[in-house]
C-alpha cells in the first residue's frame, strides 16, 4: 500500500475502508519479506510436488485479519484488486463464522491435504462465487460469463493450485453456472436484491 497514489473515495480505498469497518485489524502486507510465507511457499511446493510455484509470485492469502499479497499487488488494476478483496473478505468472514481452529481443519484436512479436500473446495466455492459477482458488478456480466475467466477458475480447483482439491472439472463448471444463473436472475442470495420492486408504488 505505498507508493501508489491515493485518491481519496476510490473504489479501492472505499472496499478497504469497508473490510477495516468490519474487521478493524485488517491490513495488508507484502509476501515478500514475510518469512512464514516462505515457509508456506516450501510446503506447498512440496506438498503439490512442484504444482503450485507461484504462491509467493500470483497467489492473495489470508492469514488472521492479514492479507498477504504478492509483488504484483501495487501494479494491479484497480478494479482486479478490488475483486480480489471481495474474494479475501469472504475467507475474513468465513473465518469469523468457524474460528480458527475450524477454519484451519476444513481448509487443510479433510479429506485429504492433497485431492478431494472437500472443505478447501466448499470454503474456496463461496469466496470464488464473489469473484464472479464481483466481477459482474465491476466489469460486466460477459466478464464473469468469459471462457478465459471461467478456465482460470475452474483451474484453481481441478490442479494442483490449491493441491487438486476438487479435480472434477464437471462439477465445478455446473457450479460456475449456477453463479452465472443467479446473477442473471438477480436472485443470487447475497446480491441483496431477493424482492422486485416493481409494483410496489
Ligand atoms: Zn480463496
Amino acid at each position: 500500500m505505498t507508493g501508489s497514489p491515493r485518491s481519496a473515495g476510490s473504489l479501492l480505498d472505499q472496499t478497504i475502508a469497508e473490510i477495516k469497518a468490519e474487521f478493524p485489524t485488517f491490513r495488508i502486507v507484502p509476501k515478500r519479506g514475510h518469512r512464514l510465507s516462505k515457509v508456506i511457499d516450501v510446503l506447498l511446493r512440496v506438498l503439490t510436488f512442484g504444482a503450485q510455484t507461484q504462491y509467493l509470485t500470483h497467489y492473495h492469502t489470508v492469514l488472521g485479519n492479514t492479507l498477504y499479497v504478492p509483488e504484483k499487488w501495487d501494479a494491479t488494476a484497480e478494479l482486479d484488486r478490488v475483486i480480489t478483496l471481495r474474494h479475501e473478505r469472504i475467507h475474513l468472514r468465513q473465518r469469523r463464522r468457524y474460528g480458527d481452529v475450524l477454519m484451519a481443519f476444513l481448509y487443510l484436512f479433510p479429506f485429504l491435504p492433497v485431492g478431494l479436500a472437500y472443505g478447501r473446495a466448499r470454503i474456496e466455492w463461496e469466496a470464488y462465487s464473489e469473484s464472479i459477482r464481483a466481477t459482474a458488478e465491476l466489469r460486466g456480466y460477459e466478464a464473469a460469463a468469459a471462457p478465459s475467466l471461467r478456465a482460470h477458475i475452474v483451474h484453481q480447483f481441478v490442479s494442483g493450485a490449491y493441491g487438486w482439491m476438487w479435480p472434477f472439472p464437471a462439477t465445478v463448471e455446473k457450479w460456475y453456472e449456477t453463479v452465472l444463473q443467479g446473477i442473471r436472475m438477480g436472485t443470487d442470495k447475497t446480491s441483496g436484491r431477493s424482492g422486485d420492486p416493481r409494483g410496489a408504488a
